[in-house]
């Protein structure tokens, strides 16, 4: 579904990505880990195509996402992205946050759009709140917004950088259960996390990245927790349990 051949990022002269090879496969959850700036965050920003890149291929359904010519708007209704600072619109209603990309980008019919949308509100729990401000919300209420509003456009892969790293602990549970829905249902998902035990749970893969490339990749995540192969990913996870 997704094929990533020697990507090179840089922000001025700072390598950032050092070429990086990754297939993720439809219905797969690949989580990535590493340490800060390894280069996590710019993975996903260059996946989704907000980012320029300077050296290799990104292709989604076997078309280059980086030409010149490739429909970037249309790219990102497919692979959806969920960030770690909720980023709804703050003088919108949740409803109106959820649709704006149906109605406004997808100009899809509005009784349909709500349809969906109302559903995966009452999937995360929060079909009452649905005319609310994100202001009236807890920082949890507003993160499963933010994956119901990129739900809504139906995409073909998710992207979660982070999404619970600036959550009370009480609400990092109902945001992961979230996620770990969607798995159920089969969707292709990336996953940057710092949530050892969640990554151990839903991953299918392990990528653990460091200093701009992928230094481990175990297809078997138990394996990788208990007996990492690198001493880059044995002090990584030292630090972390
Ligand atoms: P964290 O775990 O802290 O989120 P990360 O692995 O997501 O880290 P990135 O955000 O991808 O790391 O950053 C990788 C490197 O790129 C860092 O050295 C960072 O300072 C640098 N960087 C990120 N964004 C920019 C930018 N817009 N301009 C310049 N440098 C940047
Ligand atoms: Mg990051």
């Amino acid at each position: 579904l997704l094929v990533i051949k020697g990507l090179h990022k840089e922000y001025n002269d700072l390598i950032v990505l050092k070429g990086i090879d990754l297939k993720i496969k439809k219905g797969e959850v690949v989580v990535i880990l590493g340490p800060s700036g390894c280069g996590k965050s710019t993975l996903l920003r260059c996946i989704n195509g907000l980012e320029k890149i300077q050296g290799g291929d990104i292709r989604y359904k076997n078309e280059s996402i980086v030409s010149k010519d490739v429909n970037l708007q249309d790219i990102r209704q497919q692979i959806g992205m969920v960030f770690q600072s909720y980023d709804l619109f703050p003088h919108m209603t949740v409803i109106e946050n959820i649709l704006l990309g149906p109605l406004k980008v997808q100009k899809r019919n509005k009784k349909e759009a709500m349809e969906q949308a109302c559903e995966l509100l009452d999937r995360v729990g929060l079909l009452d709140r649905q005319d609310s401000y994100p202001r009236q919300l807890s920082g949890g209420q507003k993160q499963r917004i933010a994956i119901v509003r990129a739900l809504c456009m139906n995409p073909e892969i998710m992207l979660f950088d982070e999404v619970t790293a600036s959550l009370d602990p009480e609400m990092v549970r109902e945001v992961l259960d979230v996620i770990l829905g969607l798995t159920k249902q089969g969707m292709t998902m990336i996953i940057v996390t710092h949530e050892m035990n969640f990554a151990r749970s839903v991953a299918d893969r392990i990528i653990f990245m460091d200093e701009g490339d992928i230094c481990e990749t175990s297809e078997e995540p138990e394996e990788f927790f208990t007996n990492p192969k690198t001493e880059r990913a044995k002090h990584f996870l030292n630090i972390f349990q």
